[in-house]
């Protein structure tokens, strides 16, 4: 059983800060910045392509809710959201979540995006936007 779903449980200790039928809010032990919270489903989602439709709209309705609450009452001077799924992209809980995280100036949160876009042509844009269209649905 993964650690958000004993939080769920009440099986262990956790600062929430927010529960209805389908999500709970909670305090990341981590702090990566002051305030930084978790978004969770109740149910076992382990990433963000099993949420199913309903859950996903409730969530992120969820994270805009629990962010201007943050935004109140601390005054950040800006605020990242993150979702990351698979271990590569830096998951450790399982159980699918996201990251509000308030920004800080000074603060040492970082995400570093690196420009790419001189290893790719106009022609690999159009082959790449093209190949996105073709897998929805
Ligand atoms: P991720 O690396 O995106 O899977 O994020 C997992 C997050 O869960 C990390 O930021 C951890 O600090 C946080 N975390 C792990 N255990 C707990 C816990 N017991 N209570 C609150 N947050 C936790």
């Amino acid at each position: 059983m993964s650690v958000f779903k004993k939080i769920i449980n009440r099986e262990i200790e956790s600062n929430i800060v927010y529960e209805d039928d389908l999500v709970i809010a909670f305090l990341d032990i981590s702090q990566a910045t002051k305030a930084h919270t978790l978004v969770v489903p109740k149910k076992d989602y382990q990433n963000i392509y099993q949420l199913d439709e309903k859950t996903a709209g409730h969530l992120f309705k969820v994270v805009v809710k629990i962010s201007q609450a943050i935004k109140k009452a601390f005054q950040p001077d800006g605020l990242n959201i993150v979702n990351n799924n698979g271990a590569v992209a830096g998951q450790s809980v399982f159980h699918y979540h996201i990251h509000i995280i308030p920004r800080y100036k000074g603060d040492d949160f970082s995400i570093k995006y690196v420009n790419h876009s001189q290893d790719y042509s106009k022609e690999d844009f159009i082959k790449i936007k093209e190949t996105i269209i073709n897998s929805l649905s």
